[in-house]
């Protein structure tokens, strides 16, 4: 398979439908999306795109998730970076995806959890791009 060169490479790790696809139709015209239900799969999916060589540029985390939630998965992921010594800096810039209900989980993230940043939903286009602008990525 032909790989693209250019472009952003992300994660979509949400288990609501609607939300996904919005994310989905946001970010894929930067460049390849992935997407996956929750923490599990989003943690085997950050290990395989490392072990490829071809890390992710950002992952929209959403927090409250069955099997493993954003919190636990944000964590794993700070985790298996340091573990294979990703240079400071290089690390996947990640962004919580958060119910109005979940500012704790925001601060956790934040101070715990090693987050980029966040969105509150409803997902909405400026906020977005705004949030991924405002963490460094190329979007116009
Ligand atoms: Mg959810």
């Amino acid at each position: 398979m032909e790989k693209v060169e250019s472009g952003l490479r992300t994660l979509i790790v949400e288990d609501d439908v609607v939300s996904r696809f919005t994310l989905q139709k946001l970010l894929s015209r930067y460049g390849r999306t992935d997407v996956t239900v929750n923490g599990i799969e989003a943690v085997e999916a950050f290990t395989a795109a490392l072990e490829e060589d071809d890390p992710y540029d950002a992952i929209m985390l959403d927090i409250m998730m069955p099997e493993m939630d954003g919190q636990q998965a944000l964590k794993e992921i700070r985790k298996i970076e340091s573990e294979r010594d990703v240079p400071p800096g290089r690390e996947t810039k990640i962004v919580m995806v958060t119910a109005l209900d979940t500012p704790r989980d925001v601060i956790e993230s934040f101070y715990r959890g090693g987050c980029s940043s966040y969105v509150v939903k409803p997902i909405e286009r400026r906020k977005i791009y705004e949030t991924l602008r405002d963490i460094g990525l190329p979007i116009d």
